[in-house]
């Protein structure tokens, strides 16, 4: 049987890539749908993968490889993975959350303060020579000192509030339960948050159970003041009525890092002059990428030292 244990599956650049073959011998299948595709006589010996992306890994794509026993996901956000089939197949999933944290969170801030002092017109406006030629940005609307809600305080969520603290804003968030805060306001749903903020920032998980939390009836309760940030996932979110309501004016805006489909977006999207728009680069610095590569690194040793799991999901 081959040597080879592991197999690398996904968009991992050079230097992740050369990290796993430092490492481990390894095969390489760009997607889970190309697993099937790995010779019977290596695809016996692998018992673990190494996944980064978006792209579905089902049941379908671990049933080829009969001694599979982990997936270790490059991000936090494991929603690609179908969990409830790994169970099944008694393989263990992990994710490499925390060390994404900071960036995320500083990716909402910008996109808030892009969003509303209007930062891409004025880019624009001052390269274009239309400011030397007598245009100038319409007036913008102050952020420090805004009513704010951060639409599920987990890891990331309470980085983003913390930052936001700083801002002077008034902090409000939903969580299933109300969490130990310095004196946060709590909401028990989505909507009564929505009715109570200006800013309505969204850092649930992704996955089935979160699929339209933020939905037409809450984002209408948002207002024609609110704005909306998604750093979580396109899913979240009713995207139709976000995008009825952009084009309504029922809110007055948003920044967005992730879409339903993405990266290939409802071009209703791109008309919009209220919306920032974000190629999904949260977590997107080298340092972090590099401590993400670790953390996914450390699993899989774990896991071929019969040690336990750093990061578990299952
Ligand atoms: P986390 O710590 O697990 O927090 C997630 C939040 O989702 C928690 O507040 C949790 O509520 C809530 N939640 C979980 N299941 C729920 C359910 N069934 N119904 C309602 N709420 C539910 O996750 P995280 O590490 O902060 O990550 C947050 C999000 O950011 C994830 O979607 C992740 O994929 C995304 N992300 C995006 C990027 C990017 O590049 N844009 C990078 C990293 C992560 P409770 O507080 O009640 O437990």
């Amino acid at each position: 049987m081959s040597d080879v244990k592991l197999l690398v599956c996904g968009a991992f650049n050079e230097e992740e890539r050369a990290r796993f073959d430092a490492n481990y011998p390894n095969v390489y299948a760009a997607s889970p749908d190309d697993i099937a595709g790995v010779d019977a006589d290596t695809r016996a010996g692998i018992t673990a993968v190494v996944f980064k992306g978006h792209a579905p890994f089902g049941g379908a794509a671990m049933d080829p490889l009969e001694n599979l026993g982990l997936i270790a996901n490059f991000g936090v956000g494991y929603d690609a993975i179908d969990v409830d089939a790994a169970n099944e197949r008694g393989v263990k999933v992990t994710n490499t959350p925390d060390v994404l944290n900071d960036d995320v969170a500083d990716l909402a801030v910008a996109l808030m303060l892009t969003q509303t002092r209007n930062m891409i017109e004025g880019d624009n406006l001052t390269r274009s020579g239309r400011w030397a030629g007598g245009g100038s940005l319409p007036l913008n609307r102050k952020m420090t000192g805004g009513t704010v809600g951060i639409c599920g305080l987990g890891r990331i969520g309470r980085e983003i509030a913390d930052r936001l603290a700083a801002f002077k804003m008034d902090i409000h968030y939903h969580s299933r339960s109300e969490k130990e805060t310095p004196g946060w306001t709590y909401h028990a749903d989505p909507k009564s948050l929505a009715e109570a903020v200006d800013w309505y920032v969204v850092a649930l998980v992704g996955g089935k159970e979160t699929e339209g939390y933020v939905s037409r009836d809450v984002i209408n309760a948002l207002g024609k003041n609110g704005v909306i940030i998604n750093i979580s996932r396109g899913t979240t979110i009713d995207e139709e009525a976000m995008l009825d309501a952009l084009e309504s004016g029922a809110i007055a805006g948003a920044g967005l890092d992730v879409f339903v489909n993405e990266p290939h977006l409802n071009e209703r999207f791109y008309d919009l002059t209220n919306v920032v728009l974000q190629p999904h680069q949260g977590s997107g610095t080298h340092e972090t990428r590099r401590a993400m590569a670790e953390v996914q690194l450390s699993n899989v040793t774990a896991f071929f030292n019969g040690d336990a799991l750093v990061t578990p999901v299952n």
